[in-house]
């Protein structure tokens, strides 16, 4: 494969707006910054303000101060703001997937999905916010009344990762504003500009200065050292890897804090002896490379049945040749550039060591140019590749076949982390008994995209904590407060 040819749309950068820090009611340029590069070219774009303990501290002052207005502020009131927020952030989509396309190299045609389902959770929990009622429990003793309520935890502290610079800032802040929490966002470094740009969209749907405040900074541990230690701060809610979560996990305890934790994933994607194989490529493929494979949820290792497995990889190397390469600013690319040279060069790690265990590559399995790797098709593979044990968070397939259900669900299972996990047949008992048995938070039962805002999403095991999106997403913002009233 040659050099990625650049799209003409690289000339512009949308508008950052003030884009440096929001701190209260105002955008901070401190003095010192940090600068946000493009994925595909490595040039710097941008530079931000880079946040530190001070930062943080006033941050969360301001915080607390908010908190205590927002949480008055009515149901009505707080879904009117969120629903105009949705309209703004659905009118700048464009925009928003120009932005992800330079930050990270999602391709802008996959990042307009982003932005949809981005926006699909600020629709959600616009509508939610009005239907957090509580509720009457009956006593055994008639003077007794007794009542639930619902009541915001307090000021949150959101830590986002890179790979969906949107949509996880929308999956938690949403939630949280609308049950009438207040909330300091630490966007990814590499990914601090679509956070700004949705909180100034915020802003400019009316939100409260101090309800959605953005600190971006070049290390992420001075500012969440001080809000993690902060006993103020009620709320801890973190999606990224499985290592930071557990370091998080222990730090937040010394201040008892509230916890959600959206954790690294190994998905399995198990093709039964009586799958579709046409369905199952079509969406193994959209599963597998999406954003170059760098997801939570993308099929990671693919175990089909020994009597289709032949079948199968024909199908799948025809698909996986056909995709298109390129610069993630043409409307046309499928698959733009890993987000950095940490992520490409642990994929270039995974394939090596595959290789030398004895797997073929059907097809790709090289460095194209810059953080390019080819859509690669692995067969061979087996457990104890680091492939087949590890997340490779990148465009490479590895296919193995198995010989019976047990044996499907036996691999599948026996990793640390139960995320999302796939299961493709046309039998209606095999895919209630093989999805009952997955170990996982998410099954796709003939689904390779099941992820939408109003649905539960998380993980199991070192998949972490809680559960965003729906009324599941909603309530990881909600303390449950009892009242038993003695009548006269
Ligand atoms: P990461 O853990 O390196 O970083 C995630 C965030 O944590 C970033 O904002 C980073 O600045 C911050 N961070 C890193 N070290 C920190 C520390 N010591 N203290 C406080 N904050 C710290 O992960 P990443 O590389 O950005 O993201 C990829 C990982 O995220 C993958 O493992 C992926 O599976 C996971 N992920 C999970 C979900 C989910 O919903 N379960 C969604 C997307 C990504």
């Amino acid at each position: 494969m040659t050099a990625i040819a650049p799209a003409p749309s690289r000339a512009t950068l949308p508008s950052l707006g003030p884009g440096l820090a929001l701190i209260g009611d105002s955008w901070q340029a401190l003095p010192g910054t940090f600068p946000v590069h493009d994925a595909t070219t490595g040039e710097p774009v941008a530079e931000v303000s880079n946040c530190r303990e001070q930062e943080a501290r006033l941050a969360a002052d301001h915080a607390v101060a908010a908190f205590a207005v927002w949480r008055a502020t009515s149901a009505w009131e707080r879904s009117a703001i969120l629903r105009r927020w949705f309209d703004r952030i659905v009118a700048h989509e464009g925009e928003l997937a120009h932005l992800m396309a330079r930050e990270m190299g999602k391709p802008v045609t996959e990042g307009r999905g982003e932005v949809k389902y981005a926006a699909g959770f600020v629709e959600f929990y616009a509508e939610e916010a009005k239907r957090l009622g509580g509720e009457t429990v009956p006593s055994q003793f008639p003077g007794k009344r007794l009542l639930v309520n619902h009541k915001p935890v307090g000021p949150v502290y959101a830590i986002t990762p890179w790979n969906f610079p949107a949509a996880m800032v929308t999956r938690k802040v949403a939630p949280a504003l609308a049950a009438g929490c207040t909330v300091i966002l630490k966007p990814a470094e590499a990914t601090p500009l679509t956070a700004l740009r949705l909180a100034e969209l915020w802003l400019e749907a009316g939100g409260p200065a101090g309800t959605l405040q953005v600190l971006p900074c070049a290390d992420p541990v001075p500012v969440s050292r001080v809000l993690i230690a902060d006993p103020r701060i009620r709320k801890l809610t973190f999606t990224g890897s499985t290592e930071v979560g557990m370091r998080l996990y222990a730090q937040a305890a010394t201040t008892m804090k509230r916890l959600s934790l959206e954790l690294g994933g190994h998905a399995p994607f198990i093709i039964c002896a009586d799958a579709d194989i046409d369905a199952a490529v079509t969406q193994v493929a959209a599963s597998k490379f999406r954003n170059a494979g760098q997801t939570c949820v993308c099929a990671n290792r693919i175990y089909v049945h020994e009597s289709r497995c032949e079948e199968f990889v024909e199908r799948f190397a025809t698909t996986v040749r056909a995709l298109r390469v390129g610069d993630p600013l043409d409307p046309s690319t499928q698959i733009g550039p890993l987000v950095n040279s940490e992520g490409l060069d642990k994929v270039i790690d995974h394939v090596r060591d595959a290789r030398a265990g004895g797997a073929e590559v059907v097809v790709g399995g090289g460095v194209i140019s810059g953080n390019y790797f080819e859509p690669t098709l692995l067969t061979g593979t087996r457990t104890g590749m680091k492939i087949m044990d590890e997340e490779t968070f990148g465009p490479v397939a590895p296919v193995m076949s198995f010989t019976s259900d047990d044996e499907a669900l036996r691999l599948a299972n026996a990793v640390p982390v139960g995320l999302a996990a796939y299961v493709w047949t046309r039998d209606l008992g095999r895919a209630f008994r093989m999805s009952e048995a997955l170990e996982y938070g998410i099954v796709g039962v003939n689904d390779g995209l099941p992820a939408t805002p109003q649905a539960p999403f998380g993980g199991v095991k070192n998949s972490g904590i809680g559960r965003e999106g729906g009324r599941w997403g909603i309530e990881e913002y909600l303390d449950v407060q009892y009242i038993s009233i003695q009548l006269p």
